[in-house]
């Protein structure tokens, strides 16, 4: 039997690629995104790629009588939550709008999920929740809540929503899934990240330095406990993140109550490393300068992945040399996202 997916968020940067992944799976998908971060020219990309299209309904996730009337018409068995606002300082300034969608939303989403008899919910969490770890790598029972911004903490929060829910009522399966930094973009060039206005995170950044739109990379502090004094994180490619996420729907079929999974590759590169490898990729150089550190980073943040190898059967592929080289063509070929076309 074909199985339905409801993907929240699924013209985002990393709802796409799972839509793409669910779609060449054989998975029929209903996106439900509101384009408030993406644009639908991703669904167009995912369709050209797939060789079919998913259903698009644009809407709210907060829309109570949409998501009744959505979940009304189509036979969805399984829900992939990725919608949510995900701006760190922006969370800061706007703490209400983060709590209202991300944590709002997602408890509308469930009692929608709870009317119509779906109770299967990949959820997407962060690592953002561990704050600043104790140690490295991080394994899934390390201690949580310590988080330094409101999008931090709305994320904590609905772990502990989704997890009072699941053992209030044994129907629901979860899966939170904590992802470490996903990077990367699918290899044809076609698809990838579009971040609004000047990108937060640091390969976007990097690969806007390197086509030309922004003079140089700050990097954010040099004095940090790591070998070269920059911070490290776990990058892990956006496809082997969303390989995971069917690994994780597959897990669910066998388990009820709520999960915790690691999406990383276990393996920390520092932000010099990143340029240096971005560079050996892309043959362009990338203009750094030593800079501040950045309010709230940390030093250290890399997965301990055991768990979702042992009970998902799942890891990362792909290197950073892979991660590097698909990021560089997807921002070449595409100097303005999805709304320049290709060039
Ligand atoms: P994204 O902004 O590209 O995708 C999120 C999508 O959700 C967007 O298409 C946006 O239009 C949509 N959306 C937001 N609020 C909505 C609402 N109320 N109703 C309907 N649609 C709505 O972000 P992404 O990087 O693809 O992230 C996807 C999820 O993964 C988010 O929940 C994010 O917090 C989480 N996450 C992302 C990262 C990361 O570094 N990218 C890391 C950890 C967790
Ligand atoms: N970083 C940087 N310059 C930038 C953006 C990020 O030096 O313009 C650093 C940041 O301090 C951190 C790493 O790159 O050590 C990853 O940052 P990102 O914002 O991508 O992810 P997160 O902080 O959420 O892990």
């Amino acid at each position: 039997m074909t199985r339905t997916i409801l993907v929240t968020g699924g013209a985002g940067y990393i709802g796409s690629h799972t839509t793409l992944v669910l779609l060449q799976a054989g998975f029929q998908v209903v996106v439900l995104d509101s384009l408030c971060n993406a644009s639908a020219e991703s669904l167009k990309r995912v369709a050209q790629l797939a060789g079919r299209e998913p259903v698009f309904v644009q809407g709210d996730i907060r829309d109570r009588a949409l998501l009744d009337q959505l979940l009304a018409h189509h036979p969805v068995q399984a829900v992939m939550h990725f919608a949510g606002l995900k701006a760190v300082g922006e969370s800061v300034a706007q703490p209400l709008r983060y709590y209202e969608n991300n944590v709002g939303g997602t408890i509308n989403l469930c009692q929608a999920m709870a009317a119509a008899g779906v109770f299967t919910l990949v959820f997407s969490s962060s690592a953002t929740v561990y704050g600043d770890p104790a140690t490295v790598p991080i394994t899934e029972d390390q201690p949580v809540g310590q988080t330094t911004n409101p999008y931090g903490r709305s994320k904590f929060m609905v772990e502990q929503v989704l997890g009072d829910l699941a053992v209030a009522d044994a129907r629901w399966r979860v899966a939170l899934l904590r992802y470490f930094n996903p990077v990367g973009a699918h290899e044809s060039g076609l698809m990838g990240e579009d971040p609004n206005g000047i990108p937060n995170n640091l390969l976007p950044y990097i690969t806007q330095v390197a086509v030309g739109k922004l003079p140089e990379l700050a990097v954010f502090g040099n004095d940090y406990p790591t070998p070269d004094g920059t911070g490290v994180r776990d990058y892990i490619h956006v496809l082997d993140l969303a390989e995971g996420h069917l690994c994780a729907l597959k897990a669910l079929q066998t388990r009820t109550g709520a999960h915790v999974w690691n999406l990383g590759t276990g393996q920390g590169y520092s932000v010099l490393e990143m340029v240096r490898a971005f560079e050996a990729a892309s043959g362009r150089p990338v203009p750094y300068r030593i800079s501040p550190r950045r309010s709230g980073d940390i030093a250290n943040c890399y997965a301990d992945p055991t768990k979702a190898r042992k009970e998902l059967g799942w890891g990362a592929q792909r290197g950073l040399p892979d991660m590097m080289r698909d990021a560089w063509r997807w921002q070449s070929m595409n100097p303005n996202g999805y709304s320049g076309g290709r060039n």
